[in-house]
């Protein structure tokens, strides 16, 4: 499968930058990890935004989300006429609050741009070639992290959370960890969010070959990110930039 970093900033686009967004391709199917602000654009640069097979949306904050309704608008009002409803899964509850920001026309259009699911702890969606797996880790509310297998490759996309056991679980066996890094080193354990160096701990203890660093605040130093990173976990890092893409085959 492939992966393409569509947005790797936390919660506010930074200069070129979009928020959280990842795409998973395998075959003819495409997967949208997260749809935060400016993800729409950016996937407009490899993938006509009505081609995707499935969005997945991991917790209830703006930037995992904000661009859901872009996205509506491209379906909803494609030239040849609207298009049939697009599989969108997200935690329960999050679907009526992002139609509660409409009015009662424009959620009623919303609900009929998509097909909703409810993510469900341990429930494996099966999408084409793939198998997404959402489980819980420590953020706010509620949240999933997914986890994306296709034969022996595993992806592990962290959304944001903590360093936990529940993000260790998350992580197990997984040869790319896709992982928050929000937090520069002086703020570790401020917020619910990993720093690089947690990130990288995270992907040395699940036994991963690769850690991409993403959702990181727009005043991050990268370069320091990349250091502290690699201080702590002996394999391939990468910090995420917009348009990346990374084949994962084991
Ligand atoms: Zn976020
Ligand atoms: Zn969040």
């Amino acid at each position: 499968m492939q992966l393409t970093v569509l947005g790797s900033a936390a919660s506010y686009p930074d200069a070129g930058r979009a928020c959280a967004g990842h795409l998973v391709q395998s075959g003819a199917t495409s997967v949208l990890l997260d749809c935060g602000n400016g993800v729409i654009s950016n996937l407009g640069r490899v993938l006509d935004p009505t081609a995707l097979s499935a969005v997945f949306i991991t917790h209830a904050h703006i930037d995992h989300f904000a661009d859901v309704y872009a996205l509506e608008a491209a379906l909803r009002y494609a030239p040849a006429g609207p298009l049939p409803p697009l599989p969108l899964y997200l935690p329960d509850g999050l679907f009526d609050l992002m139609a509660g920001a409409l009015t009662e026309h424009g959620s009623r259009e919303l609900a009929e741009a998509f097909e909703v699911h409810e993510l469900k702890a341990g429930e494996a969606i099966r999408v084409g070639g793939i198998t997404v797996t959402p489980t819980p880790v420590e953020h706010v509310g509620l949240t999933m992290a997914l986890v994306v297998d296709e034969g022996d490759a595993r992806l592990c996309y962290t959304a944001d959370t903590r360093l936990c056991d529940a993000a260790r679980a998350a992580a197990r066996d997984a040869s790319v960890l896709l992982a928050d890094a929000t937090l520069p080193q002086e703020f570790a354990g401020r917020a619910p969010h990993m720093t690089p160096a947690e990130a990288a701990t995270l992907a040395r203890d699940c036994g991963a070959h690769t850690l991409v660093l993403t959702h990181l605040w727009p005043t991050v130093d990268r370069a320091v990110a990349f250091a502290d990173a690699t201080a702590v976990f002996g394999g391939r890092v990468i910090v995420a930039d917009e348009m990346d893409q990374l084949h994962i085959e084991q």
